[in-house]
């Protein structure tokens, strides 16, 4: 009853014109009426204010993620640039391996490990930078490895090389052959353990490898004789000398003079009577005279 009761309040909207023609308008307004427009408006700036932040707040953040997008965009290229590179650079040491392999599967060594080649993962649609990485650490392992067997190549190499070196592989003087290796009949009968080089009285002799003088001294039918220990079982034997060059014990290089060309010992004129030995048994001097590393190479088996 007292709602009911309390009068309904009223508010007048007076619009008056500013001449005399006009008559005054007069709206009559329920007071609920203007309490309800005031509640209106201001929901109706509440939401509009906060939209506009809102938007205002989103829009920024679109910017910021559209910014990643071209970011990580270009982070991605940049990445796959690296990946092709990468995989060529996986491709060439691949490549060394095999070589590396022939090469000791030429000398006889053994193949080194080939686990896993490098370039066999070829898919560029997903390269993330820990695919890169651990090829990375691929190649690492595989650069180690190949430094160890390069290591052993390069100490085959400097074995083979001494060995050549120690092995007679050059003329201990230039000069005709007079008499070669083998039966002969004249001048004197029976087996010629070595091979006769005509040179002029007092021409220098030279090692043909290197070695160590094992004997120096007169021998029967030899004369003034200087024999080289090579090693491995081969000697070289250098006769009919006027004089030597060397002592017992010295170390040679091949090349080296270690005789002067003479007449000792049964002989009809200068020359040098050059032997090749091995384990000592004569072999022919002859197969010995020009020798490469890989002619050689084929005499040690
Ligand atoms: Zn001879």
């Amino acid at each position: 009853m007292d709602n009911k009761a309390k009068k309904q309040r009223f508010y007048t909207l007076m619009l008056v014109p500013h001449d005399a023609r006009g008559k005054p308008v007069s709206i009559k307004i329920p007071a609920s009426w203007v309490y309800a427009t005031a509640v209106l408006s201001f929901f109706f700036l509440v939401v509009v204010g906060s939209s506009i932040i809102y938007s205002t707040l989103l829009s920024r953040r679109l910017v910021n993620y559209a910014n990643t997008i071209d970011k990580n965009r270009q982070q991605q290229a940049v990445i796959t640039t690296f990946s092709t590179k990468t995989n060529k650079v996986a491709r060439a040491l691949d490549e060394l391996v095999a070589r590396d392999n022939e090469l000791r599967k030429l000398l006889g060594l053994k193949g080194w490990k080939m686990k896993t080649t490098l370039s066999s993962d070829k898919s560029t649609l997903e390269v993330t930078s820990n695919k890169v990485s651990l090829q990375f650490e691929k190649f690492d392992d595989k650069i180690t490895e190949r430094k160890r067997s390069l290591e052993e190549l390069k100490q085959w190499v400097s074995l083979v090389q001494s060995r050549f070196a120690s092995t007679p592989s050059s003329w201990p003087i230039y000069g005709r052959l007079a008499s070669l290796f083998g039966y002969r009949s004249s001048p004197w009968r029976g087996f010629h353990a070595g091979i006769d080089i005509s040179a002029r009285y007092g021409a220098p002799a030279r090692a043909t490898a290197n070695g160590v003088v094992s004997y120096i001294g007169w021998r029967s039918g030899y004369g003034k004789t200087v024999e080289i220990n090579h090693g491995h079982g081969v000697s070289t034997l250098y006769a009919h000398n006027s004089s030597y060059a060397v002592r017992v014990g010295q170390r040679v290089k091949k090349g080296q003079v270690v005789s002067y060309v003479g007449m000792t010992g049964w002989t009809t004129g200068p020359h040098l009577h050059y032997e090749v030995r091995r384990w000592g048994t004569p072999l022919n001097p002859v197969a010995y005279l020009d020798l490469n590393i890989l002619s050689a190479s084929k005499l040690w088996r």
